[in-house]
Parts: C-alpha cells; structure tokens; sequence
C-alpha cells in the first residue's frame, strides 16, 4: 500500500542523512518534496498542510541545528509527524464492558464488512478466547444472511439462527437477547449496506444504535476509495456516531491517503485493517509501526506477530526438533514454504523487513515473486513420498515426470532441490550446535 510513497520519502530524507550541516533551505527544499509526495500519496490537503508546518517549526528550530547528525534528526522529526499524524497510539477494539458486549459494523456494500464481521469474531474467538455470537441485520440483500452464516461455519462462530421475515431492529433485538441468554461474551451485528449514504440507510443505523446500544460501532471502510473512505467516516460519524473505523483491501495498491488522513481528518482511530480476503488477514493499527514501514525502518514486530498467529506451534517445534538431528527432507521443505505463504508469500514477508524495500528491483530480478511458494510447494507435491524422503533417487526420468506434473521446467526441480540440498547442510551444521537453533525455531 504505501510502497510509492515510502520510496519517495525514503530518498527525499536518504538526500538529507548524507550530508553534515543542514541550511534552512535544505530543509525547506527537502519539506517541498515531501509535501508533493503526501499529496501525490492522495492524503488530505489540510492534513499535509498541517504536517509540514509542524515539521518545518522543529526542524529549522535549534533542535537541528544543534544536532550533530541533522539530517537523522529530520528523519525523525518526520517519523514522530507521521506517528502523530497516524494517531499517535494504537487504540485496539474495546471490550471493556459488561457481557454481551455488541460490536455494531457499518459501511457501504461492497466495503468488506461481512468479512470483516467474521475476521474480527474469529480472531475474538481464537486469539482472546471470547465466546462470540454474530448476527446479519442485512435484509435487503438476500444472500446477506446465509454469507454470514457460512463465515461463521467456516471459522466456527456462532450466527444466530436466520428468521425469515424478521427486520433488522427486530433480529437485532433477538440477537442481543440470545448472546445474554447464551451466556456470550461478544455479539456482532453485522448491518446492511447501500451502495451510497442515503437517509433510509442513515436511519435504519441510528434505530439499530438505539435498539442496541453497542459499546463499539465500526466504520468498515475500503481503504483504496482514498478521500471517499475519508468522508464516508465524516458522514457516517455525524449521522449515526463511530467509535473507530476498520479499513479494508490494505493489501491492495493504493496510494495510502485513507489510511494516513483518517484519523486526523474525521478525529476517530483506525482500529484494524484487513490485508487481504482470508479470514486471518487482520491485523491492530500501530500508528508507530505504519511509519516505520513508510519510512523503510521496516515492520519487525508485525512480521513475528504475524508468524506466531499464523504458525503452528506444535507443527514448528516438531520440525525442530527433527533439525536438530539433521533431517531436513522435502516434505519438510513444503511444510517451510506453506508457512511462508501464510504470511502473505515473499512480498508480505519482504514488505515487514528494514531496508527491504530498496532492495525490490534484485529481488525481482532474481525472480522471488508472490508465486514462488506456490511453485515450489508444486514441485514437492509432484513427487511420491518416497522421493521426499529421499531425494537422492531423483535421476532425470524422475525430474522430467515431476517437472511436467508440476507444469515446470526441470531447471525449476533442479533448483528447489539444491536449495533443499543447501538447506539440510545448514540444518546438519546447526544442529550440532546444541539446541540454540530449535529455541529459534520453537520460539516464533
Ligand atoms: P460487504 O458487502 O461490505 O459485506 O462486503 P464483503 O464482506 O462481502 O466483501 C466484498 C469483497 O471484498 C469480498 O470478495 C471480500 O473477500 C473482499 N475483501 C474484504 N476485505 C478485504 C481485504 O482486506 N482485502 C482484500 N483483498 N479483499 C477483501
């Protein structure tokens, strides 16, 4: 999402690190470049005119001046803005309330609220070990009610039982009294949507609101309609009030603006993003880490939060364990790639990795696209079991059976197998070096 404008910055400020002594019009040079890049960046004009001010008064002050690495010390003038400008500190969703606490999601068709609805209860559900009960108050749109109801199959939350008939203020009624009855911690009420803001629309929220009282109503909003999220949230805000916003499509390629003016513009927190349609692609708002994923300081602490969701814990320190005796064999290697493709394949985990970024074009070049788990994982499955216990029965027939399964070139089997190769030596290696490299392993 924000790579163009990350590169942007990154060599506006790279220019200003590389030298000693900072004039104030290298400073304002540098702030104009800035400015036409937030603005490229689609984020609110009052925003950006805001942020460069208050960048310009700390960084022409003495502050800088008196600095001896300046152009580090614009650097992070322009990190703590950002943060500042993100809000400052991350406010997760609030369940701080008595049981059943009801989380009201609102937003336009289309906007990712049903998946979002699921994601949300999911995580509740998994991560914090809430019992959640969720409830479509769509009834407009036929299907609503059964898309949630397979959600909630699919991630194992409950939905309340669909009553044909029913309007939205009833079922949420109904859903209310069910979480209290079911002895629920969360209830969500999943609402209908419109393709536009629209008085019907408006009302039917400021009902359910009244009917339910929620302690969280969220905005669901997609992050690449930019400025229209932004005055989405002002809309919905001064209609029906919001205690926060979640965006949406975060993965895709937009140029960012909605994320980095929300918050200053409608004054309410993102509180979570989803980054892409499986049901795990959601993660908190940290306004410090966003900042320093634009400004290539990378993203550590998103990555191993996001390795120790997605991966299975018993699975990894099995596959330790296994390691430190020296096996490593190819059904190893699959299991390795499966997990790397959980984290959202070489861009997801590349995208969270300081001065990464710069090195995208190599990275390329080299060929390490999103794809290359999939291939790879392609190649093993090609093989018997017997071959992936043992690959060194693989001769040419047997290359050119398993590079045809896996509709590759046999130069591709080559690869992966001295990679595998490479790997298992490494494996050996440290091994031998007691236990240090299982905690590693064991401890994401
Ligand atoms: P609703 O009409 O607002 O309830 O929208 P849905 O929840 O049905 O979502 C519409 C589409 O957007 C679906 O295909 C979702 O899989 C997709 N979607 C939702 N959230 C995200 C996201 O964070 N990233 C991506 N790439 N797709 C998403």
């Amino acid at each position: 999402m924000f790579e163009s404008l990350s590169d942007r910055l990154s060599g506006i400020l790279d220019k200003l690190t590389g030298r000693g002594a900072l004039s104030e019009s290298d400073v304002n040079e540098a702030l104009r470049e800035v400015r036409r890049a937030l603005i490229e960046a689609d984020v609110a004009l009052p925003v950006v005119r805001s942020f460069t001010d208050k960048v310009r008064v700390r960084a022409v002050g003495a502050e800088v001046v008196k600095s001896v690495t300046p152009g580090q010390m614009v650097v992070k003038i322009v990190h703590d803005q950002l943060v500042e400008m993100l809000g400052a500190d991350a406010e997760p969703i609030d369940l701080n309330a008595p049981a059943p606490v009801a989380i009201m999601m609102v937003g336009l068709q289309g906007s990712g609220k049903t998946t979002t609805t699921a994601k949300i209860a999911r995580r509740l559900a998994t991560r914090d070990k809430r019992r959640v009960l969720m409830a479509s108050l769509d009834t407009r749109r036929p299907a609503a009610q059964e898309q949630l109801k397979v959600l909630g199959e699919q991630n194992g939350i409950d939905t309340l039982p669909i009553v044909a008939g029913q309007g939205p203020v009833d079922i949420a009624r109904r859903a209310i009294q069910a979480a209290r009855l079911g002895g629920y911690d969360v209830v969500m009420l999943d609402t209908a949507g419109r393709i536009h803001i629209d008085e019907a629309l408006m009302h039917e929220m400021a009902e359910i609101k009244a009917a339910t009282n929620p302690h969280e109503i969220l905005l669901v909003a997609d992050a690449l309609t930019g400025q229209d999220a932004v005055n989405l949230a002002t809309s919905f805000d001064e209609r029906v009030g919001i205690t926060g916003i979640a965006l949406t499509r975060m993965d895709g390629d937009g140029r960012g603006g909605a994320a980095l003016s929300m918050r200053a513009v409608t004054g309410k927190p993102v509180k979570i993003i989803g980054t892409g349609e499986k049901a795990e692609a959601l993660e908190d708002f940290h306004p410090r880490r966003i900042a320093d994923r634009i400004l290539g300081m990378g993203d550590i602490v998103s990555l191993v939060e996001k390795a120790a969701e997605a991966i299975d814990a018993e699975k990894a320190a099995k596959m330790a364990a296994k390691m430190q005796k020296g096996h490593f064999d190819l059904e190893d290697l699959a299991e390795q790639l499966r997990q790397m493709e959980k984290l959202g394949g070489m861009s997801g985990v590349m995208g969270m990795l300081p001065g990464i970024g710069k090195m995208k074009k190599q990275l390329d070049a080299a060929n390490l696209d999103d794809k290359m788990f999939k291939r790879q994982i392609a190649i093993i499955q090609s093989m018997t079991p017997e071959e992936r216990r043992k690959p060194d029965i693989l001769k040419a027939s047997r290359k050119k059976r398993i590079a045809a399964g896996a509709g590759l070139d046999v130069a591709e089997v080559n690869k992966l197998l001295k990679m595998h190769r490479q790997m298992a030596d490494m494996m050996k290696l440290m091994g031998k070096k007691k236990g240090l490299f299982g905690k590693m392993m064991s401890g994401l």
